[in-house]
């Protein structure tokens, strides 16, 4: 298990240099932009390796996986929902995550909200948009992430921080460039006469297109297979 903890360790450490070379291009600081691993086909072993190469953002698509991984590997690590939050699985989604990054309706906001308020906790929530207008993928379109975020705001149990999006997954990810231009325009239209809150979350990029992300204004990235997926034999000294 050494040399596959060495392995992800250098892995983690192999994106991060991606992520402060894709900042250095943008003028950005490599400290905005935080690293979420996602952990939906990793083993308990690779993420507690993860952990302890100083990973502190996880990420599950579902509730009943993400119960079991979260009682392994203990409390020192945040859990972000990626996936779809049926309304029936609120109250353990609200119980178990930090924050629920795939709400996209009012129906979910209202289910989640009542939940954490039967914990008697706040529930940081981001707004799924589904920039590509895919229709296998979940997702609000973004001509109506306004509305449903003014909604959001109003229930008494969420704390609205930000959008999430999935950019269509295609060869080159250059070709999805203006879609996450477009969603950090809507960030930030979104961010005008939010000052008071805490809006400061854009969760965009994955292992495939993160560097366009970094380039675009992403404040937080999603990598599970970059992370957790065996490097290719000879690749690495
Ligand atoms: C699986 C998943 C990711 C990570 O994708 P990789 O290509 O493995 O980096 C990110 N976000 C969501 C919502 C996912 O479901």
């Amino acid at each position: 298990m050494e040399r596959r903890g060495l392995e992800i360790r250098q892995n983690i450490e192999a994106i991060k240099e991606r992520i402060r070379k894709a900042a250095e291009r943008a003028r950005r600081s490599p400290g905005e932009v935080r690293l979420l691993a996602v952990t939906k086909n990793a083993s308990l072993e690779d993420i507690r390796a993860a952990v302890d190469a100083g990973i502190r953002l996880l990420g599950e698509n579902k509730v009943q996986t993400a119960k079991t991984k979260f009682a392994q590997i203990g409390p020192a690590v945040s859990w972000h929902m990626l996936g779809h939050v049926q309304t029936n699985k609120a109250r353990p989604a609200a119980a178990l995550f930090d924050m629920i990054e795939s709400v996209d309706s009012t129906r979910v906001g209202d289910s989640l909200s009542r939940a954490a308020r039967g914990l008697d906790r706040q529930l940081d929530v981001l707004v799924e948009v589904n920039i590509g207008g895919e229709e296998q993928k979940f997702g609000v379109d973004p001509g109506s992430a306004p509305g449903l975020c003014e909604y959001l705001e109003k229930l008494p149990n969420l704390r609205l921080r930000g959008l999430m999006a999935m950019a269509p997954y295609v060869p080159d990810p250059e070709t999805v460039r203006p879609f996450f231009r477009h969603m950090r325009k809507l960030f930030l239209s979104l961010a005008e006469g939010r000052q008071g809150s805490r809006w400061d979350i854009l969760s965009m990029g994955m292992t495939h297109d993160f560097e366009v992300a970094v380039e675009e204004g992403a404040t937080l990235l999603r990598i599970g297979t970059g992370l957790f997926s065996v490097p290719p034999a000879g690749g690495h000294a």
